[in-house]
């Protein structure tokens, strides 16, 4: 089996972290019988300094041909790059907006996984992280408030300012399919959160999450209001597995459930359509203070690149291999410096890709 892969680097330390993803990937092809033909693509301030725009047609086209997307991350130091001093169209992150609405990707899913391992990092006390948690938050990435209707206004000498928060029944049923077919894959529970108590967005949602959820009687599914999900964040994550809600709710809650793991360098993300396309990147950004230096944590992009193969190729065996692999690694003692303790051995970039791949069986 071959698949096509368009493979953006990126800008800080994307291209590092993204060639330690790619050793992997390229590990576990060997190992589970495939192989992954990869397309550089230019985007963010790399393709800014080449063509002059963050992302160009032939960009897009290339990932539209591809069976998934490997990306590192992009953008520059925001204070101090000349890149920020261009019209926001035409700065870096301006390129990720347009492929991932050119992509249509809709639902965005990020791991919250806390390793027994890295226990020290979390900032919650023992007794409430017990031996880790694992759970992934599925959000709604084209719609709601972010993309509704906005203005400002003034009357009578006041400014007024209105944003809509609309979702149609069609929007709610295929990101709640997705988190259903996300818990089939993991322990089977989704905790759809809203603001039913207030929203009508939040009340047809309940209910379209009701219906899809007949077509899955192996999966236990619960409503849970946005702030009482807020709480039990801190208050007993292990409760969750699948976290699915609308857009502006997903990215507070993604953001709040990746801070209690503590480890910005660990946690993986995906953006998906409806086929099996999807593009696949680190949670956190192109880190330019510490670029080029041999000191970013990979594990973000490895795990992104695992759940590359279990989501877009049905590769799930390869993708268990290289979370395993991550796992004995971090028992093996090995850190860079972003997750570093007392006792462990200090390792960089390349040497924690190389670690990693070694561990593939
Ligand atoms: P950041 O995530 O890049 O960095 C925050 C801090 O975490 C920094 O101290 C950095 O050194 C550290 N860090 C991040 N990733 C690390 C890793 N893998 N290993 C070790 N340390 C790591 O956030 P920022 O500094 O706010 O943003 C920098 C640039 O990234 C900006 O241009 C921003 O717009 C962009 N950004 C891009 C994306 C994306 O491409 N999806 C996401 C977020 C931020």
């Amino acid at each position: 089996m071959n698949y096509k892969i368009a493979a953006i680097a990126g800008d800080g330390i994307g291209p590092e972290i993204v060639a330690e993803a790619r050793k992997v990937l390229d590990k576990a092809g060997e190992k589970f019988g495939f192989t992954l033909d990869y397309t550089d693509v230019l985007m963010g301030g790399a393709s800014i300094d080449v063509h002059g725009v963050p992302l160009t047609d032939e960009a897009i086209e290339i990932c539209k041909k591809s069976d998934a997307v490997l990306m590192g991350s992009i953008g520059g130091n925001t204070s101090t790059s000349p890149w920020y001093k261009l019209e926001p169209s035409k700065r870096p992150e301006a390129g990720l907006l347009a492929l991932r609405k050119a992509l249509n990707l809709f639902a965005n899913l990020r791991p919250a996984v806390l390793y027994e391992q890295l226990k020290g990092a979390c900032p919650l006390r023992d007794e409430i992280i017990g031996d880790g948690f694992d759970m992934m938050i599925m959000r709604e990435l084209t719609g709601g408030l972010y993309f509704g209707e906005r203005k400002t206004v003034e009357e009578n000498g006041v400014k007024k300012a209105y944003d809509s928060l609309t979702y149609d029944e069609n929007e709610i049923r295929r990101i709640a399919k997705r988190g259903f077919d996300i818990a089939m894959k993991r322990n089977k529970k989704v905790t759809s959160v809203d603001k039913a108590n207030v929203l009508d967005s939040s009340r047809l949602w309940r209910q379209v999450v009701e219906e899809v959820a007949k077509d899955y009687p192996e999966v236990t599914y619960e409503h849970m209001l946005v702030d009482n999900c807020a709480m039990q964040l801190v208050r007993d994550p292990k409760q969750f597995d699948v976290i699915l809600t609308e857009n502006m709710f997903g990215d507070i809650l993604s953001d709040e459930a990746s801070m209690v793991t503590g480890s910005i360098g660990m946690l993986a993300s995906a953006s998906l359509n409806e086929t099996k396309f999807g593009l696949y990147e680190p949670s956190h950004g192109s880190a330019p203070d510490i670029a080029g230096q041999d000191i970013a944590n990979p594990i973000a992009t490895i795990l992104s690149a695992a759940m590359l193969l279990r989501f877009s190729l049905d590769q799930d065996k390869a993708a268990d291999a290289i979370e395993a692999a991550v796992k004995k690694v971090l028992e093996d003692g090995y850190r860079t410096i972003d997750i570093m303790s007392e006792g462990k051995t200090q390792v960089g970039t390349k040497k924690m890709g190389d670690l990693i791949a070694e561990r593939i069986s």
